[in-house]
């Protein structure tokens, strides 16, 4: 059973082997939290290991000791080995051990010490050893920033540590404007800022960091590929393959999209699907209490936040967007 993570503390400071896993894909949330623990475990002398199932979004890669992310799909044999011989591993910013994709059963394997942190719901708490779930926590970056406080090493919080955390903290808020911006979110922030941490850099390197091909595809997108079902106050939109290889776009570049459809007046719920190599993906937002978790759990294989998920579907895009409206119907009292 999952211990408090305040158990593992005594553990923190003698030198181990340690990896840091994050789920696929990783967004700024995963990579920032993965990083700015690694820059704090440094200073124990520990041996870290970043590693990321699959390949990341290019607006991450100026991140701080984003170039010792290893990417597990790349260096399958490698990271194998590390896992195995791990003395602990971090599995930061997921719930469920499936969402680090092949990494998985390497986890499951290990021998090592697992701790998760993280806010996502329903986590698969069996799976490790200590940890701490928070679904209150705007992002794994601030349970990253608690974890540093709560052990006693606030004053090891560097540049990098902030930096990282700073990014993550900002990409899962909204930029500081979802519900979950709470006091101690600005509290943290207000305490990066107080050793220097400069904040306008990273909006630019996350936010306006992007090719030409990218803002064409999204008015493509915008203009071809929505539909606003007003009798359920829901948008989507959805993304063919020929359509990502005609702007080439790459891993990150769709990240986002789906919150354009929150922007229309009234729209309580929005679906993006996006045909990836080997699956259709969904991403789903909601404002108000509409659960996108269970929404997400129940009809595509997915989960997630309540106002924020994402799920799965082996069918075509059209299939399971047809399947999606179908589904709707009985929603319709819940989305007036
Ligand atoms: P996104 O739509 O940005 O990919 O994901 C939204 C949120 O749902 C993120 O917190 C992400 O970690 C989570 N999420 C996305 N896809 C899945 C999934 O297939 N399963 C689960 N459990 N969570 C997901
Ligand atoms: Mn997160």
């Amino acid at each position: 059973m999952m211990q408090p993570i305040q158990k593992f503390f005594p553990k923190l400071t003698t030198p181990a082997k340690v990896v840091i896993v994050t789920h696929q894909k990783p967004d700024g949330d995963a990579m920032g939290s993965s990083l700015g623990l690694y820059h704090f475990l440094i200073q124990f002398s520990h041996q870290v290991t970043v590693i990321s199932p699959t390949n990341w979004a290019g607006f991450l890669n100026w991140m701080p000791a984003c170039d010792k992310v290893i990417n597990f799909e790349q260096k399958e044999a490698i990271c194998k080995q590390i896992i195995a011989e791990a003395d602990i591993i971090f599995c930061l910013d997921f719930n469920v051990l499936y969402r680090t994709k092949h990494v998985a059963p390497e986890i499951e394997k290990a021998s090592a010490i697992k701790i998760l942190i993280d806010h996502h719901q329903e986590p698969q708490t069996e799976a490790f050893d200590f940890g701490i779930s928070d679904t209150t926590k705007s992002s794994t970056c601030e349970m990253v920033y608690d974890f540093i406080v709560n052990s006693g090493y606030q004053h090891t919080i560097n540049i990098d540590i902030a930096t990282c955390l700073y990014t993550g903290t900002m990409t899962d808020t909204g930029s500081f404007r979802f519900p979950s911006t709470t006091a101690s979110v600005h509290t943290m922030v207000a305490y990066f800022k107080s050793i220097g941490l400069q904040h306008t850099p990273i909006h630019e390197h996350i936010y306006d960091n992007f090719l030409e091909s990218r803002l064409r595809f999204i008015g493509f997108v915008l203009s071809n590929r929505m539909e606003v079902l007003y009798e359920y106050n829901t948008a989507i939109m959805y993304v063919y393959k020929q359509d990502l290889q005609k702007y080439n776009i790459k891993t990150g570049d769709t990240e986002g999209l789906v919150n354009y459809l929150l922007t229309i007046e009234g729209i309580k719920l929005a679906a993006i699907v996006i045909d990836r190599n080997e699956e259709r993906k969904w991403s789903f937002r909601s404002k108000g209490n509409f659960d996108v978790n269970t929404f997400a759990r129940q009809h595509f294989e997915g989960g997630g936040h309540a106002n924020a998920a994402g799920g799965r579907s082996d069918e075509t895009v059209d299939e399971t967007v047809q399947r999606f409206k179908q589904i709707l119907k009985q929603y319709e009292q819940t989305l007036q």
